[in-house]
C-alpha cells in the first residue's frame, strides 16, 4: 500500500516526525520532489537530526530510502548527509537514487545567489540552494539526469553547449566569472563516483514492490501553499508539493496512493516572502517562535527565524482539500499550552466581503483575518497518549479546527519524539 505524507500549509508542519513515525511500518520511503532547500528535523533514539535530502526513514534498518526522479538532487549534500548520520552511529541506510533524477549543478546554486542579489529588496527569500534555477533548466530541457553521468562524451558536449548559454547571463546580466567546462566536467566525474553504487531504475523497482504488497511512503517537502500551481504564486517553490505529484516524482500509478496523510500544524509559521493573513508580530510572535517546534521556529536549513501566525482555518481547509486528504495529522499542539486564549483565523475579509475560500494571490494580499478566540488549556499535554485524557479545552480546540477544515484529524502530535502521538 502506498501512503503519502504531505503538508497543508507553508511547510515545517512536522512531516519529518510523522514520516519517521510511520516508517516503523514501512518498507520503502520515497522523496518525490524538492531538494536540499528545506529540511526536516527528526528526534529519535539516535539524537536530533536535520535532514535535507535523505528521506526521513533512514533511521530504521528495515527500510529502503529512495530519491525519486522528481527530486532536485544535490549529490555532495546527499553524501554529506549520509556521512553525518553514519558518523553518529546510525547504521548505513539502504539508499537508491533514480537514474532519472536530475542533478543540481554547481552553477544552479550560483545563479540562485546572483539572482537574489540582483533582485535586492524584491527577492523571493530563496534559500539559495539552486532549486529555482534547477527546475527552470529541467523544464527548459537543459538539465542533467543522473544516467547522463555515465556517457562521458555526450556529457562533455552537452556541458559545453549549456555553458555557452549560461555564460551570456553570467557576463551580461550578473557580471560574474564565466563557467569553466573542464572544471564542471571533473566535478561531474566526482559526482558519478559518489552516486554510482545507488543508481536504480526506481519506477521499475517500485512497480515490483507494489506488486509484492510492500508498504511505501511518499514523503513531501514544504506544503500545499508553496505549490507552484495551487499555492501563493509566485511566492512558491519550484516543484509540486502535492500528493498527486508523488505519482510522477516517484514513477508509480496515481491510483496506488491509497492514503494521503496531510500534516497540519496547530498554529502557523512560514518562511520566505508572500501573503500570510494570520501573521502576528512583536512580542506575541517572538514568544510563539521561541516556544514553537522543538527548540524554536527557526529554519532547519538556514537558521532564519520563521514568520509566525495563529492557526488559519481558511488556508488549512484549502491546503487539505488540494492535497486530497484522507487523514490529518495535527502537530505541535503541545506548544500552545502556555496561552490563556488562542486566536484562530476563521475567515478572510477581502474588499469588504467575508470568505472561507482561499483566494488567488492578488485577493489574498488584501485579505484581513477574522479571528475567533478559543479558551486555552494552560497545561503541558506532552506524555498524554489517550485522546480522552487531553484537557477539555484542548479537545475543543482540535474538534473546532476539524470542523472548520472538514477533514478528519486521526492523529494528534504532542511532542517531537516518535512516540508523542495520540491516535483517534
Ligand atoms: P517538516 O519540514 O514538515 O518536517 O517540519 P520541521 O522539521 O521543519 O519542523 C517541525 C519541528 O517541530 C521540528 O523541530 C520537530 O522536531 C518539531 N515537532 C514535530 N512535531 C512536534 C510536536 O508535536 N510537538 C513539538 N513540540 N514539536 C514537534
Amino acid at each position: 500500500m502506498v501512503k503519502a505524507v504531505v503538508g497543508a500549509n507553508w511547510g515545517d508542519e512536522g512531516k519529518g516526525k510523522i514520516t519517521d513515525m510511520l516508517s516503523k511500518e514501512a518498507d520503502i520511503i520515497v522523496r518525490f520532489q524538492g531538494g536540499a532547500n528545506a529540511g526536516h528535523t527528526i528526534v529519535n533514539d539516535y539524537g536530533k537530526f536535520a535532514l535535507h535530502t535523505l528521506p526521513s526513514g533512514v533511521f530504521y534498518d528495515h527500510t529502503t530510502s529512495i530519491i525519486g526522479n522528481g527530486v532536485a538532487l544535490n549529490i555532495p549534500v546527499l553524501f554529506k548527509e549520509v556521512k553525518e548520520i553514519v558518523d553518529r552511529d546510525v547504521p548505513m541506510p539502504k539508499i537508491l537514487v533514480s537514474d532519472r533524477a536530475q542533478i543540481v549543478m554547481p552553477y544552479h546554486i550560483l545563479f540562485d545567489e546572483y539572482e537574489e542579489e540582483r533582485l535586492g529588496g524584491k527577492s523571493f527569500g530563496s534559500t539559495k540552494s539552486g532549486i529555482a534555477p534547477f527546475y527552470s533548466d529541467k523544464y527548459a530541457k537543459i538539465g542533467f539526469q543522473v544516467n547522463e553521468l555515465f556517457d562521458e562524451k555526450t556529457l562533455r558536449e552537452k556541458l559545453e553547449r549549456v555553458a555557452v548559454q549560461k555564460n551570456v547571463l553570467l557576463e551580461h546580466l550578473y557580471h560574474k566569472p564565466a563557467l569553466n567546462v573542464d572544471e564542471l566536467f571533473n566535478t561531474m566525474m566526482e559526482y558519478k563516483e559518489m552516486v554510482e553504487p545507488y543508481v536504480c531504475d526506481v519506477s521499475a523497482y517500485l512497480y515490483q514492490a507494489i506488486k509484492e504488497g510492500k508498504n511505501i511512503l511518499l514523503e513531501g517537502q514544504l506544503g500545499s501553499l508553496k505549490d507552484p500551481d495551487h499555492g501563493i504564486y509566485p511566492m512558491v517553490t519550484s516543484s509540486s508539493t502535492l500528493a498527486a505529484y508523488g505519482a510522477i516524482g516517484a514513477g508509480i500509478p496515481p491510483y496506488e496512493i491509497k492514503k494521503i496523510i496531510t500534516v497540519v500544524k496547530a498554529y502557523s509559521s512560514a518562511v520566505g516572502a508572500g501573503a500570510f493573513v494570520s501573521e502576528i508580530f512583536g512580542e506575541e510572535a517572538d514568544e510563539l517562535r521561541r516556544r514553537g517546534g522543538d527548540g524554536g521556529e527557526f529554519g532547519a536549513t538556514t537558521g532564519r527565524p520563521r514568520r509566525m501566525g495563529w492557526f488559519d482555518c481558511v488556508a488549512s481547509k484549502y491546503g487539505c482539500r488540494i492535497q486530497g486528504t484522507t487523514d490529518v495529522a495535527f502537530t505541535v499542539l503541545d506548544v500552545l499550552g502556555y496561552l490563556d486564549e488562542i486566536p484562530v483565523c476563521v475567515g478572510y475579509e477581502v474588499d469588504g466581503e467575508v470568505t472561507t475560500d482561499f483566494p488567488t494571490t492578488g485577493k489574498l494580499e488584501k485579505a484581513k483575518p477574522i479571528l475567533k478566540t478559543l479558551p486555552g488549556w494552560k497545561s503541558d499535554i506532552r506524555g498524554i497518549t489517550k485522546y480522552e485524557e487531553l484537557p477539555e479545552n484542548c479537545r475543543n480546540y482540535i474538534e473546532f479546527i476539524e470542523e472548520q477544515i472538514g477533514f478528519p484529524i486521526t492523529m494528534v502530535s504532542n511532542g517531537p519524539g516518535r512516540d508523542d502521538i495520540i491516535y483517534r
